[in-house]
């Protein structure tokens, strides 16, 4: 949050530069292992960047369809079939969108009147809240609280009025790691029938499941025509710089969606396209290792950050682990990250920015682990470091 700025429309104040930006800045600054900003230091893989140099050298440099190449929005509708047996139309169920922030976008705006509210779980990433700002839309938060990130669903029931417009659901969840449950999103997916609510989920992180198993809403009984499901070729590829993202969903809601998502950037990175359409049809292989890797990424800085003293909440998922600071004698997670390349060289997020109850949020980090071992290795020795 920042202060006043003289220009900027009020439904916009107190939206300051990201939390991402300013960490990745600092990183830059001062040299500091960036363990911030969730992207991977290394490319995914070389088929997919062949297939995406092709194609610009193949003259596929111009305007593509709005609503994507037919390549990938097959590619995505197999994907959905292989890994969740859930069935879409390539013509008219799938829209390819730049990265899944556009997604998020495109969906608040489209689907959100002034006044609506939205439901989402705290804490959330930073884009959903500047979203719903964005569409004049409020946001109610149902509190997930540690060790494991569980809801009270009286509070979802109590965030609900008559207002709700939708829930906004992210699992595999950023900042926490969490991975909802099958009894958690059976909860979550009545609550949305009994509401007649639509539910927009974003499930980025659906490849990077280390323990259990990743299920979209939209599988459960009554969503599959009432759920926007957005995913992205960033995180699953590894190409987070690519900003190819894509919706799932029925005609109806899709052609919503796509009237927003047409006057926001028109069509989407046409080459890149055909890069990410040939990594979804990889097989189970590059799947299976993709994940394997990226758990021993996330054993090895759960382990070390253990050792340096921190109260850790070990993730299921994602490409994060959340720290509690106290068990350091720290108290203000914000100052913390701050501070901390001056420190010992490494770069966190404080999870503050991440809730509206900052009591909660106050003395929790974040930490990435989509770095090489090696990297993550060095981190760890330097925060090893903190005490001294
Ligand atoms: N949702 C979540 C939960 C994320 O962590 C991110 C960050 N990568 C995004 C959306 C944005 O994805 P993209 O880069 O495809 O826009
Ligand atoms: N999703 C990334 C993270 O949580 C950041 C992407 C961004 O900078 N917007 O770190």
């Amino acid at each position: 949050m920042s202060e006043r700025s003289p220009y900027l429309a009020s439904r916009l104040q107190g939206f300051g530069t990201t939390i991402f930006a300013e960490m990745s800045a600092l990183a830059d600054r001062t040299g500091a292992i960036n363990l911030g900003q969730g992207f991977p230091d290394v490319d995914g893989p070389d088929v997919v960047k062949d297939a995406a140099i092709a194609a610009i050298r193949g003259g596929q440099n111009q305007y593509p369809p709005g609503s994507g190449i037919p390549e990938l929005r097959h590619a995505i509708a197999e994907h959905q079939e292989r890994f969740y047996g859930l069935e879409y139309d390539a013509e008219t169920e799938v829209l390819v969108t730049t990265g899944a922030t556009e997604a998020v976008a495109a969906s608040l705006l489209a689907l959100c009147e002034p006044g609506d509210e939205v439901v989402t779980f705290e804490p959330y990433y930073d884009s959903y809240a500047g979203c719903t700002a964005m569409a004049g839309a409020h946001r109610r938060v149902v509190t997930l609280r540690p060790p494991d990130y569980g809801f009270d669903p009286t509070q979802l029931a109590a965030a609900t009025t008559a207002r709700t417009r939708l829930v906004l659901l992210n699992s595999p969840h950023n900042p926490t790691g969490k991975v909802f449950s099958r009894d958690e999103l059976a909860c979550i997916a009545e609550h949305c029938v009994e509401h007649d609510l639509i539910a927009v989920t974003d499930e980025v992180y659906e490849h990077l499941v280390f323990d259990g198993e990743h299920l979209p809403l939209a599988t459960f009984p009554g969503m599959r025509d009432r759920t926007v499901t957005i995913s992205s070729g960033g995180k699953t590829f590894s190409f987070t710089g690519w900003k190819v993202g894509w919706i799932c969903a029925s005609a109806p809601l899709i052609d919503a969606v796509r009237t927003a998502k047409q006057f926001l950037t028109y069509v989407s990175g046409a080459p890149f396209q055909q890069g990410i359409a040939v990594g979804l049809g990889l097989d189970d292989a590059y799947f299976d290792a993709f994940t394997t890797d990226m758990r021993a990424k996330r054993d090895l800085l759960v382990a070390g950050l253990s050792d340096v003293g921190f109260d850790v909440f070990a993730p299921a998922g994602t490409y994060f682990v959340t720290t509690d600071i106290r068990a350091l004698g720290e108290h203000d997670g914000m100052a913390f990250c701050r501070a901390l390349p001056g420190r010992c060289g490494v770069v966190a997020v404080p999870s503050v920015v991440f809730y509206d109850d900052v009591e909660q949020g106050g003395p929790l980090v974040r930490f990435a682990f989509c770095k090489r071992l090696e990297v993550l290795e060095e981190a760890v020795a330097r925060l090893k470091g903190l005490g001294s």
